[in-house]
Formats: C-alpha cells, structure tokens, sequence
C-alpha cells in the first residue's frame, strides 16, 4: 500500500502559489518563479527577528514637537505648573513639570525636591478639556436678548420691566456673532439699564417693580448701582478675573454721562463677593483673631505631634499636598480625624471620630471642657496671652474697662504693633502697615482691661500691648478663677468674675463628655482621650479644619470652640501647632497692587507704566447672599436683620467672569431660575467650557483655556506657600476666545463708542499698548 505523501508547510505553500495555474503538479519552472517565496527558517526569534522599524510608530506616539508649561489654577486653588507636550501643533499629553525645587524665597531658601511632581490625575487630563466639544468656541448671544437690543430695549411704560417675551432664558436658542457684536450689543445693554434705572424716575420705575425700598434708597439715583460684576474666585487670576472689578469701577464714568455726575459724585458698578457667598470664609476666624483667615501651608503637618483633620477631606480634595499628611503619619505625626462621614481621609488615621453634622461646636467645648476640668491647659501661657484672665462685671455681663475703676485714667500710648492715627493723620498704604490701625476715637472708646492681681490683691489695668514677653515682665499673677470685689472709680463696688471663670462656669454645667455624647455621638472616653492627646502636643497640634463645619447657622462657634482649645493648650501661631481652615481662596490681600488695578481712577487714569496709579474705588463690595436669596434684603416682620453697611441694590444686570456658582451651582438653583432671573435684563459670563451658566446668559464671551493665555497673570494659593505666574503659552488658540481681560477691554471700549467718550479706552490702554504691565 502506497501512503498519501502529506506535503509539508513549505510545500503547501508553493502548492497554493501555482494554484493559479490550474494544476496542484509541480513543475520545476513554477518552483524557479517562486524562489522569491522561500520561506525564512529563524533559530532564536529574539536574537533574528526581522526588521524591527515598525516598532517606531508605537514609540513615536509619546515623542513631540515641542513642549510649554502652563498653570492649571481651577478651583481647587492648588496650583499646579504643567508641561503640555505638543505634536504636530496640538497638544497630545500633560505632564507635571518637575521644577517646583527651583522656587527659592526672597533671602534664598530653595524649596526641597519633595515638592515634586506636583500634579493630579485632573490636571493630566486637561488634554479633553481644551480640545474637548463642549468648549465655548465663537461668542454667541440668545436670541430673545438679541432682539430686545435691536428693537430699541421696548419696556413697559409703567414700570420699566422687560417684555417676558425677550427674555426666555434656558429656551430660546444662541446665534453665533463677532466680538465686535458682541461687545456693542453688551455695552448698549449696560447703558440702557443704567439710564432707565437712573435718576428719580429711575427709583420711581424700580419701585413699581416691587424692589424694597432700602434697597432703592441705597441706589442713590444712579442706574449704574443696579450693573453687577463679579470675578469668580478671583486670586485665581489676579489680573485676569479681577478685571471684573477694574470693570465695575469704570461704570463710573457711564454714571458721569448719564447724570452728569462730576468725578465727585458719580458711583460706579457694584461687585460681587465669592469667599463668604461660598462659606469658605470661617467666620469665627475674623471675630477672635481681626484676621479673615488663620491658616498654615498644609506641609506643616510633619511638624506637628497631632494633627487634627476636622471635617476636611485631605486625601480627596488636596491632592497634590496629601502626600505630606500620609508621610508625616509615617514618620509619627498622628492622625485624628472628625467628620460625619468615612472617607478616604479617614482610612489614613490612626483615630476617626464620628460626629453628627454641624456638632462639632460642641466637640470642641466638650474637649474645653476636659482640659480645664482636669487642669491639662498651660497656665502660664493662658495668663500672658489669651483674654481668659480679663474681668467680667457680674452687674452687666461686660468687660471692666480701667476708666470704670481708676479715677481720670488716661490710657498710655500703644508701642506693641498698634498704630494709633491721630486726628487728620492718613493711614499708610496697605503694603507699608506693619499691624492693627486704628482712630485715636478708637483707642479711646476701647479703652483698657482690668485684671485681678493676687500679688497686690487688688485690680489692675492691661493695655493691648501688655501680651506674651510684655505681659510676664509686669510681674502680676493674674487670678483666673472666683469672684472678686472690685471699687469702682464712682466709688461703687460691683462684683467681677474673670472670663476663664464664666467659660468654665458654662462648660461645666452643658458641656462634659458625657452632655456633648449625646449632642454629637462622639464617645466621652474618645472626648477625654483627644483633649488628652492634645494637651501632650502643646504647640505641636495642628487643627485642619475644612469648609464642611462652614455650612451650618452655628459655623461660627466652631471657629471659636477650636481657638479655646487651641488657645488652652498653647497651639496657636506654631509652625507645629495652630488653627487653619481650607475652603477657596482668600490670599488676594499677598498682591499689594490689587488696590492700584482694580480701584485706578478712571478719571485720573496715569498711561505712564513707571508710574503707580492713582486710586478712587468708585465700584462698591456687595454680597452676592442678597441676590441669591431672591434679590432681597433680610426682614423679621417690620425689623430689618440686614445690617446699613450690607444693604444691597436691585439687580438688573449681572456680569460674571470664571465662575458657575453664580447660576450652575446656586443654592436654591430652581427658585433663582424661576423667580430671580427673570427680573434680571442682562447676564453675560466669560467661560472657556460650556456650563449652566451659559445656558441662562444672554451672551457668552469664550476665554481662553489656562493652555493658551496669551497675557502672563499670577495667582496664589491657601495651601502651599507659592506665588504663581501664568506664563503666556505659545500654544495658539484652538477656537475664536480671548483673554478674560481683554473682554473687560472691549466692553469699555464699546462703551466708549456708544457714549462718546474717550477716557473708557485709557482705562485700558496698558492692554492695547503691549500687554499686562506690573502694577
Ligand atoms: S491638583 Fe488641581 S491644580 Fe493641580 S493638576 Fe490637579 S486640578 Fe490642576
């Protein structure tokens, strides 16, 4: 029996190529042609493989062009510098910069290698964001907006109103229009509604529109009050979103036109605040400290014996500073956190405290409670530094001033910090204050403290100087518990506690462990044990608040709870101990020419970049509350709960730049759309990605993204110690946007067109005449 020959791979493959020829035989010819075909035998594959070129494409991907660094700066205020690699003109990856060690301070410190990379998973994918559909590409305006410019602005005859026809904001669809028409129809806009709102008819129209009357009143007849701006977050572009301000102080000069005002009287814009709208501010901080913000750089953690994470989500929301906290535990700090819920902080502790939300005031008391009862605070330290040893009347619930009890007692001038303006004396400029300012009305009113000294067993006065150092060289032993007697000048005698005596008077009676258990379901034995840790951590406790406890109506008793403790167990003002709250930004104050930008005189406007500005804020602070509470003021039946200083103007035009709290993410979002918008004539936003905001403006001005800022800005943020420099990027623009500023430029410019007047393009010339310029 002959055995089929089974042919082999080479075979087979020779037999398929002659298939075509119609015949499976082979012929030697057909074997000559193929030889071209022979197949490759390869011993070791990786020491013969063939050509490997190919290869490249895949390596290729990650090579670029060229690389830029640019500033993510949103909201999370971290900061970080950014390198974007660039192929073929777009730019195809993100990467941390990796220099953050070459930052050195002004006596030459340089900052460690620890610092870097400094990034987050967020910034690394910026790459979507700026290429990504929901850019906010051309200008575009609504159409029912666009049609109320272009009928002449008709209103109601009675009342001013807008036809609600004009202003269906959320439906109406947007039509694409050039910057300079966009511009025009916004500056027409804004000097319609300050002249229809100008004036006594002006107030008369507001009226008839149901405004409360304070708010009317506060108007002073000049429409330009009811013209609203605000830069959202604005440290986050010190030069860029604070152009909104810059914006509403040259409103001054419509108010001018439109009554004749004279630089003396005109007003201009009113602008809108971010950092307590959006609870960031801590309000007890203000009310013990006259700071608005206490804080340290969260790299102070590995300082500290104890850290406290109070209702802050560090490893979540500090991203690119959470290695500090996780490093710092490593090397023995220890971790407590308190919050009301478990997060991915609290898995890092080595202690996580449960709390019900918006109790922790009463934690704070309760741990009060512990270290006095247990006599774990640092007495000394109490007495030369904290306001626990000052004297309370029993007869008021005041504290005994020196004029009560010294016969013709002059208060002796103050030395230690203070500066007291005498009459007609001008304070210095912000930047040259070294401390606390204050009338020579002032000092007087405040007068001085009484304490009760145990060496001469008797009162004595104490200035505000009188502190730490100053405080242990009077040589006093201050009484801080019990009643005493004291004479008055009157020759009365009243009976006097100190104020450590009335605290302790309060935490005992409400706040012992086991009381504040049941308010915040902390357990007492975890209570004593964290007053007990801390009162071991003198100057070595950090307390890191977040902008949690912020949000509730008791928020500031929080601050002030904290503060005791800390302020009972000497952690305040330690690089390893103190309080710090973090939520937003408020550092804007670090820029000592803030006030020259945003308040030049548009007047007086000085074209001479080697010269400083002269300053007239023309544009008034409000809070954004009032609007987002229905544009009203607060009343309790015929009382008025809003203070005179705080009284708001109706809204009747809202200019927003960076920001979608204002509408996207209000509080009450429905209401405000439904009831509170409406009333409103002219919204505009600066945006560079598509938000709610700009589904209910009536025209939006597209910005560029962080990767194309074509003028250099600077920034700063609560969490580390860096001063940050946008740079200007070479990266060309990816759509039709412009720089934030430069919209503020050309709505005054339109302004000017539209008024006639020059001085608008003054205001802005620096930008005109090549660029951003130091102020
Ligand atoms: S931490 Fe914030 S600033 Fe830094 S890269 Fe992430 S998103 Fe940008």
């Amino acid at each position: 029996m002959v055995r089929p020959r089974i042919p082999s791979r080479r075979r087979f493959l020779c037999q398929v190529a002659s298939a075509g020829l119609g015949t499976a035989l082979f012929s030697s010819h057909a074997l000559r042609a193929l030889d071209g075909l022979r197949p490759l035998y390869v011993g070791n594959p990786l020491w013969h493989y063939p050509n490997r070129d190919w290869e490249r494409v895949y390596r290729d991907l990650y090579r670029s062009d060229s690389s830029f660094v640019f500033l993510c700066a949103p909201n999370d205020t971290h900061n970080c510098l950014l390198r974007g690699f660039v192929k073929n003109g777009v730019v195809t990856r993100i990467a941390p910069t990796y220099g953050y060690h070459k930052a050195t301070d002004l006596h030459g410190n340089q900052a460690s290698r620890r610092w870097d990379p400094r990034c987050c998973q967020k910034g690394l994918a910026l790459v979507r964001r700026f290429y990504g559909d929901r850019r906010c590409k051309r200008p575009l305006m609504r159409q029912g907006f666009k049609e109320w410019v272009e009928a002449g602005f008709p209103r109601d005859e009675k009342t001013g109103a807008v036809d609600p026809k004009y202003l269906k904001r959320g439906a109406d669809p947007f039509v694409p229009v050039s910057w300079d028409d966009a511009f025009r129809y916004s500056a027409m806009a804004l000097e319609n509604i300050a002249r229809t709102y100008s004036g006594e008819q002006g107030m008369a129209r507001l009226r008839a529109q149901g405004y409360d009357p304070l708010m009317i009143e506060e108007t002073r007849g000049a429409g330009t009050q009811v013209l609203k701006f605000r830069g959202g977050m604005p440290p986050l572009g010190m030069t860029r979103v604070f152009a909104q301000y810059r914006l509403a102080n040259a409103m001054a000069l419509l108010d001018d036109r439109i009554r004749g005002s004279g630089p003396d009287d005109a007003l201009g814009g009113r602008g809108w605040d971010n950092y307590s709208w959006h609870t960031d501010l801590p309000p007890g901080h203000p009310m013990v400290t006259g700071q608005q913000t206490v804080d340290f750089d969260l790299c102070n953690v590995e300082h500290a014996g104890l850290a406290l994470i109070w209702g802050m989500n560090w490893i979540t929301t500090k991203m690119p500073d959470s290695h500090w906290m996780t490093e710092a535990r490593m090397k023995g700090t220890r971790i407590v956190v308190i919050a009301a819920e478990y997060s991915a902080t609290s898995s890092k502790a080595d202690e996580v405290i449960i709390v019900r939300p918006g109790t922790t005031p009463a934690l704070a008391l309760g741990i009060a409670q512990v270290l006095i009862g247990e006599k774990l605070y640092d007495r000394r330290y109490v007495e030369a530094n904290t306001d626990l040893p000052l004297l309370v009347r029993m007869d008021t619930g005041e504290l005994l001033r020196a004029r009560d009890v010294f016969a013709n007692y002059t208060p002796p001038p103050l030395t230690n910090n203070i500066k007291v303006l005498q009459p007609g004396e001008a304070p210095l400029p912000i930047h040259k204050q070294f401390g606390p300012v204050i009338t020579e009305e002032q000092r007087r009113e405040w007068n001085d403290f009484v304490i009760w000294d145990d060496l001469r067993g008797g009162p004595t006065p104490l200035t505000r100087d009188q502190v730490a150092d100053r405080f242990t060289r009077l040589g006093v032993r201050p009484r801080l518990s019990g009643e005493v007697t004291v004479r008055l000048a009157s020759g009365e005698t009243v009976a006097c506690r100190t104020v450590f005596d009335v605290t302790r008077q309060m935490l005992d009676a409400s706040y012992t462990p086991e009381q504040v258990e049941k308010i915040t379901w902390a357990p007492a034995k975890a209570i004593r044990s964290l007053a007990r840790q801390i009162a071991r951590n003198a100057e070595r406790t950090l307390f890191v608040t977040g902008m949690g406890p912020n949000q509730f109506f008791n928020s500031d008793l929080k601050d002030r709870a904290v503060f005791l403790v800390a302020a009972l167990t000497r952690n305040i003002g330690r690089i390893g101990g103190n309080v710090g709250s973090y939520a937003g930004n408020y550092r804007a104050s670090f820029f000592n020419g803030l006030g020259q930008y945003i308040a030049e005189n548009p007047f007086d406007v000085e074209t001479d970049p080697a010269r400083p500005a002269r300053v007239r804020r023309y544009w008034k602070p409000e809070s954004v509350h009032y609007f987002n509470h229905g544009d009203t003021i607060l009343r309790y039946g015929k009382a008025v709960l809003t203070g005179k200083s705080h009284i708001p103007t109706p809204t009747k035009a809202i200019h927003v730049s960076n920001s979608n709290s204002l509408i996207g993410n209000a509080k009450g979002h429905y209401d405000s759309i439904v009831n509170t918008f409406p009333r409103v004539e002219f919204i505009a936003i600066n945006e560079w990605w598509w938000t709610a905001s700009c589904e209910y403006s009536d025209v939006i001005f597209p910005v560029d993204s962080w990767a194309e800022l074509k003028f250099p800005d600077m920034t700063i943020s609560v969490t580390n110690p860096f001063l940050y420099v946008f740079p200007a990027t070479p990266l060309p623009r990816i759509h039709d946007t412009r720089s934030d500023v430069e919209v503020a430029q050309g709505i005054c410019h339109a302004l000017g067109e539209v008024t006639g007047d020059e001085r608008y393009k003054d205001y802005w010339r620096f930008l005109h005449d090549g660029g951003m310029r130091p102020y």
